[in-house]
């Protein structure tokens, strides 16, 4: 079955309604004009329109109007079930095949966001504390991260790039 966003539905329901209201306004107000009034714009139609009468081109234009394929299209959205946004566990992502654990940094991401991923900030960063815990055998590694830190700043500081 068809489903459509939350967001979609309701600016589809929001145009049909201000769609109807429209064709309402006119169906109501084609009966109420004055008799004067009505046989002069009928003489300005019988011009255009060829002798058909007032409530036949109301309904012309509205059959057009309903018949408009955004109208129709709008029409059929604001039908639509609305699709629950569905938050997935990480084991139900990798299910999908479309998610990968980082090598780098253990994140679930997706698969073709993956390269761009891992030159990250965050994943980098993992991956050297992941390397300084297993070269120094410990979990906390600030010390190391802060000489190596104090490192590259004096290797920016003095051009020496390959220490950046
Ligand atoms: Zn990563």
């Amino acid at each position: 079955m068809p489903s459509v966003s939350p967001e979609e539905h309701k600016k589809s329901v929001d145009f049909m309604n201000a769609i109807n209201g429209l064709l309402d306004f006119v169906e109501t107000i084609a009966p109420l004009i004055k008799e004067k009034d009505y046989v002069e714009q009928m003489d300005n139609l019988k011009m255009v329109y060829d002798n058909r009468t007032m409530v036949e081109i109301v309904n012309i234009i509205a059959q057009r109007v309903r018949e408009n394929p955004i109208v129709m299209q709008n029409d059929a959205r604001s039908r639509l079930t609305i699709k629950q946004k569905k938050v997935l566990t990480d084991q139900e992502k990798l299910k999908t095949g479309k998610w990968l654990i980082c090598k780098n940094c253990d994140r679930i991401i997706c698969k073709t966001y993956m390269n761009t991923h891992r030159e990250n900030d965050v994943c980098r960063r993992v991956q050297d504390s992941k390397a300084l815990a297993k070269d120094f055998k410990k979990l906390d590694t600030t010390r190391e991260t802060n000489a190596i830190s104090i490192i590259r700043a004096w290797a920016v500081k003095t051009h020496r790039h390959k220490f950046c």
